[in-house]
């Protein structure tokens, strides 16, 4: 049996002039203990970390004493003026750590520009695996997962939202969406109009202490989360394929 290459105690403390790395690390969607051993090391370990929302990640840092410095933080809508500043970091040796405010960075998350830059500029990207919304609810749905597509979050207008789910008739895939409590149960209501008999998962809470998944036809669910008095949570929506 061969043996696995043994990348404990990284990142190693380093002399200078080396080049620097870009980890991607994973953080928990709702449970802290879902952190992983390595992904404690990496944060303790590099230079520094970059956040989308340094608040979000104080809680986990506090939990778990972790002490590195915040750089920039990444946030929808600076990515693109951040880049070229981080991009220097790197190449001037530090070891960096994305972190987004939960889960995976990058899946419906900032990262992706710094991620691509950062191969372009031949800096090292390491992925630090962990928690994510969708792959958690999709091995809970009791919905096929050997053939799966994960499709960000529907369309907010009525009338694209509508047209998004017409186009969606046919796949084969199961589809996972991500999407908002407030926008909820209008997503289950477009739905319902296309495909009222489909069978769906609605996954909320995941991880948390009110962790739920709602199963059965589109109409049935939307029915059950009708009958309560607020909806609150956060939801992944999967959809079974056509069959
Ligand atoms: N990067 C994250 C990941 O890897 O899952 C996703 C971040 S995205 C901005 C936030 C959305 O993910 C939420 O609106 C919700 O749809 C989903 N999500 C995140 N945490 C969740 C949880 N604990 N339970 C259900 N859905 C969750």
């Amino acid at each position: 049996m061969s043996r696995q290459p043994n990348r404990e105690r990284e990142p190693e403390p380093r002399g200078g002039g080396e080049a620097g790395v870009l980890y991607v690390v994973a953080t928990p969607i709702g449970n802290l203990k879902d952190i992983t051993l390595r992904a404690l090391e990496v944060l303790k370990g590099v230079d520094l970390v970059i956040a989308e929302d340094t608040r979000r990640s104080r809680i986990l840092f506090e939990r778990y004493g972790i002490g590195t410095p915040f750089g920039p933080s990444l946030y929808e809508g600076v990515e693109r003026e951040r880049v070229d500043a981080l991009i220097r970091l790197l190449k001037g040796g530090k070891r960096l750590a994305l972190v987004s405010d939960a889960g995976t960075p990058l899946i419906q998350d900032p990262g992706y520009r710094l991620v691509r830059r950062a191969i372009e500029e031949g800096i090292k990207v390491v992925p630090v695996p962990g928690p994510s919304a969708l792959l958690a609810a999709l091995v809970a749905s009791g919905l096929p997962t050997d053939r799966f597509v994960f499709d960000g979050v529907p369309p907010k207008k009525p009338g694209r939202r509508r047209a998004y789910f017409e186009s969606l008739k046919d796949e084969e895939r199961t589809v996972v969406l991500y999407e908002s409590p407030h926008r909820i149960l209008k997503t289950l209501e477009t739905l319902c109009e296309v495909m009222p008999q489909r069978e769906i998962c609605l996954a909320r809470e995941l991880t948390k202490r009110h962790e739920e998944f709602l199963r059965g036809t589109a109409e049935e669910v939307l029915r059950q989360l009708k009958a309560r008095p607020s909806v609150k949570g956060e939801f992944v929506l999967l959809i079974r394929g056509a069959s």
